[in-house]
């Protein structure tokens, strides 16, 4: 951790070899360049009132962007929501990617690092906030590196005020993803999702209204604003609207970040995007929204990707877009204890269905014998009773298991 705090981009690079994280593998776009390329003029332009908030709220709503983090929740409506609460606002940023599958957030930090940057700038503006938190994700060296030397950047050249951007280090808990969770965190308290309502637009970070956005989400204001809606909207498919970064992973011949329609199937992803499945796979199953998002089979192949409509009809939901794609080859069953063991160790233990519920699911799963009947009201009474997405979503892939996969469980 003392080493990652002296990283400097000119540093990176040894500190990643040393760690054996693997090499740096971008050049990244920096304030010089990207300003070059047109950077930070959006913003300039909106703070002298010559592109009108209403109007780039107009914009983003016809565009249909959504939060991107995993939620979903259309961005202009947030905007509004916040813009109605009383002063002081605050914002933050969550960049703690932390969802199994996930890995968009850091390609986008690790190479375009101003857009996202520019993108909360405009945001914080269009709510006021006082001050602008990013909360990253601490085991993202390269990008915090990054993250640390551009905002000072940002400092250096009057764009941002100085200590209006407060960069913040999370401690690797997957909970801290979950908002509220977040800002508890970024309090200094320790990672505990907060009971809802209120929400964290109306009592967010220090009792405030706080818009609260993913890195993903941001990135792409810039180029909704300057391309306009119909650019971004009608790229996506079966209507759905606009681009995704899906970060796709296991049986194809290239995983890693595609930038692909929204409504898109996930055969459509694995045919057009990566190059098909890998030598000697046959598709068998997917996990659409990493390990939350439930457990599809093969068949079910052709369903859309995007916020609710079919996927959700199935039970199942695309969150952050992690796609994970499983051959012939894997073991359905293992593949869903592993999800367990996962939601195990990351429950924060606040809640008593969720911290019990999630280990006693995996001793069901574990068994012999599965009993159906145990499953079932162990996960009625976690779907009802736990206090965040993490114990509501964990039977998903249990429930997927069970329905889907009658030839994985005896
Ligand atoms: Fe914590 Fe799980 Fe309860 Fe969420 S559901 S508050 S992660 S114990």
């Amino acid at each position: 951790d003392r080493e990652v705090d002296k990283a400097t981009p000119d540093g990176i690079a040894d500190l990643i070899a040393r760690q054996d994280l693997g090499p740096l593998q971008h050049d990244y776009i920096d304030l010089r360049a990207y300003r070059e390329r047109g950077g930070y003029a959006l913003l300039e332009r909106m703070r002298t009132g010559e592109h009108a908030i209403d109007d780039f709220l107009d914009t983003m709503e016809a565009a249909g962007l959504r939060g991107l983090g995993g939620a979903g929740f259309p961005l202009a409506t947030k905007w509004r929501a916040v813009r109605q609460q009383p002063h002081p606002r605050l914002m933050t940023v969550n960049a703690d990617e932390g969802e199994p599958g996930t890995f968009k957030d850091r390609l986008l930090l690790e190479t375009d690092p101003h857009r996202m940057l520019e993108g909360a700038l405009i945001a914080a503006h269009a709510v006021e906030a006082e001050r602008l938190y990013i909360y990253m994700r601490d085991e993202y060296p390269a990008a915090l590196g990054i993250l640390r030397t551009e905002i000072a950047a940002l400092e250096a050249s009057g764009i941002a005020p100085h200590g209006f951007v407060e960069l913040r280090r999370g401690a690797g808990a997957y909970i801290c993803g979950e908002e509220s969770a977040m800002v508890e965190s970024l309090e200094g308290k320790r990672g505990y999702p907060r009971n809802r309502p209120p929400y964290i637009a109306q009592k967010g970070l220090f009792g405030r209204p706080t818009l609260n956005h993913n890195v993903e989400t941001l990135w792409w204001l810039r180029d909704i604003a300057e391309n306009g809606a119909e650019w971004f909207a009608k790229q996506g498919r079966r209507g759905a609207k606009g681009l995704r970064s899906f970060s796709v992973s296991g049986r194809v011949r290239k995983p890693g970040v595609r930038t692909a329609p929204a409504g898109i199937t996930v055969r459509e992803l694995i045919d057009e995007y990566c190059g098909g499945m890998a030598d000697g796979h046959e598709f068998r199953a997917y996990l659409p929204g990493g390990a939350s998002g439930g457990l599809l089979p093969a068949r079910l192949g052709d369903v859309p990707l995007d916020f609710g409509g079919e996927l959700a009809e199935q039970g199942a939901f695309i969150g952050s877009h992690a796609v994970v794609i499983f051959s012939d080859k894997d073991d359905m069953r293992e593949v869903v204890k592993n999800l367990m063991r996962f939601f195990r160790h990351e429950s924060c233990g606040q809640c008593t269905p969720c911290r019990e519920g999630t280990g006693k699911m995996l001793s069901l799963i574990s068994a012999d014998r599965i009993d159906r009947e145990a499953i079932a009201d162990l996960e009625q009474v976690m779907r009802d009773a736990s206090i965040c997405g993490l114990g509501q979503a964990a039977p998903n892939p249990v429930r997927h298991l069970l329905d889907l996969f009658p030839e994985d469980t005896p």
